[in-house]
């Protein structure tokens, strides 16, 4: 999952950044209304982590910015402990959830994961893939009921191509979502990754698309 994060709070800042890589996220954290209306121009977020208080601006108008453009990417505003109003203000503005601070980074990972599965339809949090079984909260899978021993990046690319099922996904998206692990000494090229994954899931699950990307296609008799 790709996370914006817009918070000017240096300690909450780096507590969710963390807090969120270890929970097999890519976050991306940016500090004023201004860098986040610049990269909003031109990089898709699963989902935002916006505080309302920004020291060139109030999150609530950038909220409204993109809310009244018709733009639905999931939005989680985080407010002070007493500010109800901001709050409603929030919700009304097109927020869809909150969280008050200080708060528990497994809460906001797990509201997280709900808004996302809430912006693409899917009501339970595991991902079928005929005899595969992926679970984006404990970066898990099974292949016929046995557990794949999988590392973050590769779980987080796995993801990323069962999210976007029969479509093509271009290689510098996932190159993006391997870029924002900065923790550890496994290597950063997609080729061995996806090589890691086949070895581990077979290789008939991911097709290279030369020059393109990678694409997991839809199960010929329709299920899911
Ligand atoms: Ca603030």
């Amino acid at each position: 999952m790709n996370v914006l994060l817009i918070e000017d709070d240096d300690l909450v800042g780096e507590g969710i950044k963390v807090g969120l890589q270890l929970a097999g996220m890519t976050v991306d954290w940016l500090k004023t209304v201004k860098n986040a209306k610049a990269v909003l121009n031109q990089v898709a977020f699963d989902v935002i982590i916006l505080d309302l208080g920004l020291p060139d601006g109030n999150g609530l108008s950038l909220l409204r910015h993109y809310r009244e453009r018709g733009w639905d990417v999931p939005i989680l505003i985080l407010t002070a402990y007493d500010g109800v109003v901001e709050r409603v203000a929030g919700l009304d503005a097109g927020a869809d959830d909150y969280l008050t601070k200080p708060f528990d980074l497994d809460e906001l990972a797990a509201r997280l994961r709900a808004l996302q599965r809430r912006s693409q339809g899917r009501t339970r949090n595991l991902i079928h893939h005929g005899a595969l079984v992926y679970d984006p909260a404990g970066l898990e899978a099974r292949l016929n009921g046995q557990a794949v021993d999988l590392s973050r990046r590769e779980a987080s690319l796995l993801q990323l191509l069962l999210e976007n099922r029969g479509r093509i996904v271009s290689s510098d998206r996932m190159q993006d979502r391997l870029y924002g692990w900065s923790e550890g000494v496994e290597s950063n090229a997609l080729s061995v990754h996806i090589h890691n994954l086949r070895r581990k899931l077979g290789r008939g699950l991911i097709e290279t698309v030369r020059g393109v990307g990678y694409r997991i296609p839809v199960e010929k008799d329709g299920c899911h």
